[in-house]
């Protein structure tokens, strides 16, 4: 069976979409069912197709924010957004946290919530409304928490038992079918949002990975708020090597991978005083290490998400450049190994990790 490598693209701008939406009903909701998506659904339903529904957060939505004093709802370990379940708790997605079914702010005690964003629980909740007489199904770690429920639910998929299938990432690997012709990106701007140097050309293969889950004829959705964006565009050309000849002359310039190398020091301690302290120690001694090497060293700093379980994060960022042609002569300077085997174990030492924020 071929894969169809240039599916046939369509972008949705979401800012026209809140405008309808919005003067019709007089709200300011967002929203996330476009009536793009809407009509090909119809159209691809009608004739006995499956749809793929793709949205990168699990849950109902991606954050909620107290409805009183606007303080985004935390998990107490992590301090890392709690999404909503389907009873009406909320629960981290980081660690087993979770909330009773009837949870108050911990900031000012109010009980009532507003949602921002969107989930597959919540997707998954809208479409089963819209299209009551079709199968809907969701994957995506809650939902697929036994092993044999991934293999039910796929043979149900290749089998037609289901029409619309939502999910995460866990969706879309490994998931082909001529009877596929829809896929949809929800939010491509929830995949935009990120802080590292590679967001964009993540963003970028998430397109084309779930591009290439379309047949022949098949139509992907992207449903964005920056139609503009240089990803969007590119995509929608079908420019794949243009992008990326374009984000290798940025990385270039700016020393990032594959012109550099990248090695993150995380230290996780329970008091944020002492991984300070004993991070500032670290760093004064690689300063002095490496002091001739062709390297740079970021000065410690905490990274975006700085609590997991109850533990602060403090990390420090190394960067190897000039690299030679010759991969093997691109080891790290011997006196810097040395020093990095020597660090206790509560220090992470990453070589090229996934990220860097
Ligand atoms: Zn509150
Ligand atoms: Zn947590």
């Amino acid at each position: 069976m071929t894969q169809n490598n240039n599916p046939k693209i369509e972008v949705v701008n979401m800012k026209k979409e809140y405008f309808k939406k919005n003067k019709k009903k007089k709200t300011k909701k967002r929203p996330f069912i476009s009536d793009t998506l809407l009509i090909s659904l119809r159209e691809a339903l009608k004739k006995g197709k499956q749809a793929l529904i793709f949205v990168n957060k699990q849950g109902k939505n991606s954050f909620s924010v107290c409805a009183k004093c606007k303080s985004v709802f935390l998990c107490k370990r992590c301090e890392r957004a709690l999404v909503e379940r389907k009873d009406g708790s909320f629960s981290c997605l980081h660690c087993n946290f979770s909330t009773d079914i009837f949870p108050h702010c911990a900031n000012c005690k109010n009980i009532t919530f507003t949602s921002i964003g969107v989930g597959t629980e919540q997707l998954e909740e809208d479409l089963t409304k819209l299209f009551s007489k079709n199968k809907i199904a969701r994957v995506d770690s809650e939902s697929m928490s036994k092993p044999s429920s991934y293999d039910k639910l796929f043979s149900d998929f290749y089998s037609g038992k289901i029409d619309i299938l939502v999910g995460t990432q866990m969706a879309i690997k490994g998931l082909y079918t001529p009877n596929l012709t829809l896929a949809v990106i929800i939010d491509l701007d929830q995949l935009l949002s990120g802080n590292d140097y590679d967001t964009d050309e993540k963003a970028f293969a998430h397109i084309l990975q779930i591009g290439s889950r379309i047949g022949k004829f098949g139509k992907l959705i992207i449903q964005t708020y920056n139609p503009n964006h240089t990803v969007v565009e590119f995509a929608k050309n079908n420019a794949w090597n243009e992008f990326l000849e374009e984000e290798l002359t940025t990385r270039k310039l700016l020393s990032l991978p594959p012109y550099s190398r990248i090695i993150k020091l995380t230290l996780e301690l329970k008091s944020k005083k002492q991984a300070d302290k004993e991070a500032q120690i670290l760093f004064d001694e690689l300063d002095k290490i490496c002091s001739d090497m062709d390297l740079t060293i970021s000065e410690p700093h905490a990274p975006l998400i700085d609590k997991v379980r109850d533990k602060y994060k403090i990390q420090m960022i190394i960067t190897l450049k000039n690299l030679s042609k010759d991969f093997s002569k691109n080891s790290i300077p011997k006196e810097l190994k040395e020093k990095l085997i020597t660090l206790k174990t509560d220090w992470k030492i990453d070589i090229e990790p996934i990220n860097i924020t």
